[in-house]
């Protein structure tokens, strides 16, 4: 299949300077009407291409002069069109079939809604045009539909104005007056409830502020909207950036392929991201939809009135966006609770999409399908590339070159290096050798070694990098910042000086500038040896390996003053306790625990100053996805078995201070949504888990029947699911009774039953496919159901091989449907090269069988190609 190459990209030949749209919807035959301003930029001759698919074409009309047939070409990608005049007219009329729109890209009808995904290339199943990012245009839009099935109609801009028509229709146009990408272009028309406030900016314009929603639903909107509110505040505040338009509508939908879309004025949202109250949402939701509300805000400057030249600097808009939001979180909530929980979905994520065979740079040089890559690496791992750069040059430094990139850019479609240039002309701060980090991939590791002369008082750090990628060769040392403490026997940190005759730079706070593939450190009047922290606050996103013994990580799960450092020496020592587990369950060796450990445990749980957050996050084993990444060949089972035993040991010797704390946390405590209440859940739940391994299932099955909040419902719910006791039945019955009818807590549902441990999970699974709950249409309840059994590793790597082969056979299931959904399933096959010879050969035949298919769509090809590779 045909792959495109940033090498590859030549400017437009033609300027759309104007589009009006007109629209008349119908369910199946949707008319769209296009007139466009635009003016060739190139030679004389130059052909035309205007990208199109799946569109019924009906008339072309040349300054006002109708086409025939042998005046243009047709084919199944697009027009193309000869011999235009410098600058001219063109109207297209074509139709579209909103309903069987299955892949969700371009103009869909969602439930009783019509909606648009443009992103990155829907808006060429809508109509005929340039279809590319670097072509910025002034939209209006005209909406003609029945009145009283679709009384809202919405698109980008300001609504210019609205009016009743002949035969119960009615009409509304809308006007955005700043130019931008087809895939910024949305629409919607449906029969919503609404949610409406205002805010007032920093130059005192009023906005109208909206969000839609399905009638019902407004009061779960509220967190939504107190959300929008605070981050217009926060962007002014702090990047000084203000709302640009009359209006900010919001529209949540049912189905929709992504969390949410940064469409100009008209944010369409998966409803995941905006509905929530307590009954039916998780801490965890209520977060999740500040940070994303936020996001596709913030996209408003970064990304919209600024964005990509082409599709390969994905993360110049995406990688700064997540910055943005992560930093908003960390200002609205507690800085280092939410820095814990972006590493943590990084290391999860990104590290194991960096050290597979789809791993790529943050900026790739090739694709194949463009929608493969709203991943993890172009998103997270573009996001710590991004703080790197506010490390390296400072918050003053950081904020003048984001002021200096919207004067030279604002109206633009730009390139990542411009971004750079304007963070090097703001700050002095050469970033060239930086620019690594934007074309090469593989997760760095660091290697330290040190020496102590305690007559000289010197202590010498030395850090050697090495920069692998499962897919690049010839790849150079990185620079980036690292940032280390040095503690002594008391948990003090030493001021670090550096000997006099070094002229390595050492920025504020103990950050060190790292460039070379290996360098030395030398500090001087140092006591006695001390104890590293080292990368702290995750200064770079890299592995760092050492010769320290469970003792010296259990010293810095009690002492560190770097709370970051301190979550991950927890995670370190349980890791190192785990995987020594792991190869004894290996070699059938008898298994027993470390004192070390446990006490290292037990000094954190007693700790009643700690932040209960911060606890709990230091008190959670590593996951599954985490240890599984540092086997060389996968042994699924012993990676399970060897987590389990930890748990039933921490219990086995800390029980009753576990039950003790948990009790204490548990009273009857009014529900609210603040931090501290919110940590408090967090630590009453990961002790609750702890629970979980007794035998004894009454207390969880006490917090499912006496629950306030769906946090502390699910929780126990997730636990008894993996129970064999009659309280597992008696709670997901009750569960699924008085849920049913709402789907978001269906997902949850769903995924409770799919991630479970038990045998029987693969039969339960199959059996939900087919319950009135589920519908294979909706992505949400697609990843909620099969996307999280592929992700329950026990099953999916199943010795029979009936994981891979149910797998597989979805993905070819869902390629015919939606296949943006179904390559994002294929993902999972990704740990193909770390198998053992007989899980090799079955899941081999597995993803041959999915490429031998017909008609498998470009999205599925590249992925499972890529991995057998
Ligand atoms: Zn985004």
């Amino acid at each position: 299949m045909e792959k495109i190459y940033l090498k590859d990209y030549e400017k437009p030949a033609y300027e759309v300077k104007t589009i009006d749209l007109e629209f008349e919807l119908h369910d199946t035959n949707t008319l769209v009407k296009s007139s466009m301003r635009l003016s060739r930029k190139g030679k004389e001759n130059e052909v035309l291409f205007l990208n199109g698919e799946e569109l019924e074409l009906i008339s072309i009309f040349l300054d006002g002069r109708e086409l025939h047939e042998s005046e243009y070409e047709l084919s199944e990608s697009g027009l193309s069109l000869h011999q235009l005049p410098k600058e001219f007219t063109l109207e297209i009329h074509n139709a579209i079939n909103p309903e069987a729109n299955t892949a969700l890209d371009g103009l869909y009808k969602s439930g009783g809604i019509f909606c648009t995904q443009n992103e990155p290339e829907g808006f060429r199943r809508i109509t005929y045009f340039m279809d590319r990012p670097d072509v910025m245009a002034v939209y209006s839009t005209k909406v003609i539909a029945d009145k009283k099935a679709y009384p809202v109609l919405l698109s980008n801009g300001n609504l210019f104005e609205k009016g009743d028509m002949d035969d119960g229709k009615h009409y509304a146009i809308w006007k955005d007056p700043f130019p931008k990408p087809s895939y910024l272009y949305a629409l919607v028309a449906g029969d919503l409830g609404c949610v409406n406030d205002s805010f007032r900016t920093m130059s005192k314009n009023e906005i109208e502020l909206n969000i839609y929603c399905d009638k019902g639903n407004e009061a779960q909107c509220t967190h939504a909207m107190d959300s929008l509110k605070a981050s217009m505040k926060w962007d002014e505040e702090r990047f000084g950036r203000e709302y640009d338009l009359e209006i900010y509508n919001i529209v949540a939908v049912d189905s929709f392929n992504m969390g949410a879309m940064e469409n100009k004025g008209l944010n369409v949202f998966n409803s995941h991201y905006v509905l929530a109250d307590a009954d039916t949402a998780t801490d965890t939701n209520f977060m999740g939809i500040e940070s994303v509300i936020g996001h596709e805000y913030f996209h408003n400057w970064t990304g919209n009135r600024i964005t990509c030249r082409d599709w390969f600097q994905l993360t110049l808009k995406e990688g700064l966006t997540v910055f943005r939001d992560q930093e908003f979180s960390s200002d609205m909530n507690t800085r280092s609770v939410q820095r814990i929980s972006d590493v943590k979905s990084l290391q999860e994520r990104q590290f194991v999409e960096d050290a597979s065979p789809t791993s790529h740079p943050i900026k790739p040089d090739a694709y194949i399908q463009i929608n493969n890559f709203y991943t993890a690496t172009i998103y997270e791992k573009g996001a710590e590339v991004i703080r790197m750069i506010h490390t390296l040059i400072g918050e003053a430094n950081f904020r003048a070159g984001m002021d200096l990139y919207f004067k030279t850019f604002d109206g633009q479609a730009v390139r990542t290096e411009d971004f750079i240039w304007s963070m090097q002309e703001a700050s002095g701060f050469n970033l060239e050798h930086f620019k690594l980090w934007y074309s090469q991939s593989g997760t760095p590791e660091v290697n330290i070694q040190t020496a102590f002369d305690k007559d000289t008082r010197r202590f010498s750090v030395t850090l050697t990098q090495s920069y692998l990628s499962p897919t690049q060769i010839g790849q150079q040392p990185y620079l980036f910042p690292f940032k280390l403490g040095l503690l002594n026997k008391n948990g003090q940190e030493n001021s670090l000086k550096l000997a006099s005759n070094e002229n390595q730079p050492l920025l504020d706070k103990g950050v060190l500038i790292i460039s070379k593939e290996e360098e030395t450190f030398i500090f001087t009047d140092i006591e006695e040896e001390p104890i590293m922290s080292l990368n702290q606050n995750f200064s770079a996103p890299v592995k760092v390996h050492t010769s320290y013994a469970l003792e010296e990580y259990a010293f810095l799960m009690e002492h560190d003053k770097d709370e970051f450092n301190r979550f991950e020496a927890s995670q370190t020592i349980a890791s190192m306790v785990l995987h020594k587990l792991i190869d004894t369950i290996e070699a059938n060796g008898p298994l027993t625990l470390s004192d070390v450990y446990v006490n290292a445990f037990s000094k954190v749980l007693l700790d009643m100053k700690m932040d209960m957050s911060l606890k709990a996050d230091s008190l959670t084993l590593p996951s599954i996805a985490i240890l599984m990444q540092e086997r060389k060949v996968l042994d699924v089972e012993a990676i399970y078995m060897a987590r389990n035993f930890l748990k039933r040991e921490i219990i086995r010797s800390l029980g009753a201070d576990i039950q003790a704390q948990y009790t204490s946390l548990n009273h009857s405590y009014e529900y609210t949504l603040d931090s501290a209440s919110m940590a408090r859940r967090k630590l009453k739940n990961t002790l609750l888990s702890y629970l979980g391994a007794l035998k004894d299932e009454t207390v969880i099955l006490n917090q499912y029947r006496n629950a306030n909040n769906m946090t502390d419902r699910l929780s126990a719910l997730s636990i008894l699911a993996n129970s064999r006791e009659e309280g597992k039945l008696e709670a997901l019955n009750d569960f699924y009774e008085r849920y049913k009818d709402n789907t978001l807590v269906m997902n949850k549902y769903l995924a409770v039953i799919a991630s479970s441990e038990l045998k029987e999970t693969p039969m339960n699974v199959k059996k939900l496919l087919e319950d009135e709950v589920f519908d294979i249409k909706v992505p949400n309840l697609v990843r909620s159901l099969i996307g999280t059994f592929a992700r329950n590793a026990l099953h999916f790597h199943a010795v029979d091989g009936s994981g891979y082969s149910f797998i597989a056979d979805k993905v070819l299931e869902l390629d015919k449907i939606n296949p943006q959904i179904a390559s994002g399933l294929a993902g999972v096959f990704k740990d193909y090269g770390r198998l053992n010879e007989k899980a090799k050969v079955l899941m081999k035949s597995e993803l041959e069988k999915i490429l031998s298919t017909k008609e498998l769509s470009k999205n599925v090809y590249e992925i499972v190609s890529k991995i057998l590779a």
